[in-house]
């Protein structure tokens, strides 16, 4: 196959009309060091041009709940497995989440993620998030993801009726990669709660850690599947390694590989929302503003566990390569909004303190002293975990 104007116009013109390169070309924007980077940045983003514009949808996450969980994913730092020094905490107070979503609507989220450690809620725990997300709907004009872990039919139909817009369930890997990843669920009971939610009319967001000792067919082979699925919303995570999980070391991630898997992902899922989620800081470095020419969209504030960009220097990113917030504020609203109100953020990677959160900004509502207290009232049961 020849790289030349044509290849890079021909996924181009695909992609705006909705179709996706086969699974060999697609190992190839992966691969080949004959399809270069700057034409393949450019033909993606005349493909997110015409379906988003210059917009980035922010979105800011709430880790609603932290730590205990059963399951094992190797990834994750809230698993039973994993040593990581993190701070594990019962589910926020109504009053918590809901203070949390109005700086979220405050500091430009066009998206506020809900996110809970576990396998899958109960009934009792189910009909709570459905009053936080009641309550936050009711205050802010805030579109509200919620990632609850397993579930089926009867679970996401509460979820829709309470308003949620979205749900998250990440694929993460690849059917044959699944089991070196996690051992205490599988990849078929993933899909099987993305294909509830679909039923239940709440929108999909799924999306992939890249990464994690997978090859490129990998990678490609959750791009299509999520095509497959209709995913509306794709977060496409770079691993993090963190301290005390089983997979520590992220493999063979460079800032142009890092990219074109963006590129390939927006080749296959033209119209989707796309992410540049977890770990885009450290593994895209200085290229990290390139990301938002295949993605539009990032999270602000960081991840679950882990500290990203300062707000300050993420609103400032997207503002000086031209881009617009997708929000009710505008880019220079928020920069001045940031610059009054002096974040207790600190970048990763200025060789200063752990790549972790505190508890202050996992819980930012809270004051320290009380949490203890709301840590007891908020306690599940061991049979409430997911
Ligand atoms: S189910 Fe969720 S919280 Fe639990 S280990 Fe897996 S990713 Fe982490």
């Amino acid at each position: 196959m020849a790289f030349d104007r044509s290849f890079y116009l021909n996924l181009t013109e695909s992609g705006i009309a909705g179709d996706a390169p086969d699974a060999d070309t697609c190992v190839q924007l992966l691969q080949s060091p004959e399809i270069e980077l700057l034409p393949l940045l450019d033909a993606a983003f005349q493909v997110r041009r015409h379906f988003h514009g210059h917009e980035v949808a922010v979105h800011i996450l709430n880790n609603a709940q932290n730590g205990h969980c059963p399951e094992d994913c190797h990834y994750c730092a809230q698993a039973r497995t994993s040593k990581a020094d993190i701070e594990p905490y019962g589910l926020k107070s109504d009053d918590e989440v809901l203070e949390e979503a109005r700086v979220a609507y405050e500091s430009g989220a066009y998206r506020y993620c809900m996110v809970f450690a576990g396998r899958g809620p109960s009934k009792q725990r189910l009909e709570r998030l459905a009053r936080q997300v009641r309550k936050i709907k009711q205050n802010y004009p805030l579109q509200i993801c919620v990632s609850p872990g397993l579930m089926d039919d009867e679970g996401t139909s509460i979820l829709k009726d309470a308003g949620v817009d979205r749900l998250n369930h990440n694929l993460n890997t690849s059917e044959r990669h699944y089991p070196k990843i996690c051992t205490t669920h599988t990849y078929a009971d993933r899909v099987r709660t993305l294909e509830a939610a679909k039923r239940s009319g709440l929108q999909m967001c799924s999306g992939i850690i890249v990464g994690m000792g997978e090859a490129d067919e990998d990678v490609v082979d959750v791009a299509r599947t999520l095509r497959s699925l209709e995913a509306s919303s794709i977060p496409v995570n770079f691993l993090v390694p963190i301290p005390g999980n089983q997979l520590e070391q992220p493999a063979r991630l460079s800032p142009t590989y890092c990219l074109r898997v963006l590129c390939m992902y927006r080749f296959v899922n033209p119209q989707a929302e796309l992410r540049a989620a977890a770990g885009r800081e450290g593994h895209l470095r200085s290229m990290e503003v390139m990301a938002l020419y295949p993605a539009n969209s990032l999270f602000l504030d960081g991840y679950l566990n882990t500290r990203g960009g300062s707000r300050e220097r993420v609103l400032q990113m997207i503002k000086d390569a031209g881009f617009e917030i997708k929000s009710s504020f505008s880019v220079d609203e928020m920069l001045d909004q940031e610059a009054q109100h002096a974040s207790f953020q600190v970048d990763p990677g200025d060789g200063q303190g752990s790549i972790l959160k505190t508890l202050e900004e996992l819980r930012p509502a809270n004051q320290a002293s009380d949490i203890a207290t709301a840590d007891q009232s908020s306690a599940t049961a061991p049979s409430d975990r997911k």
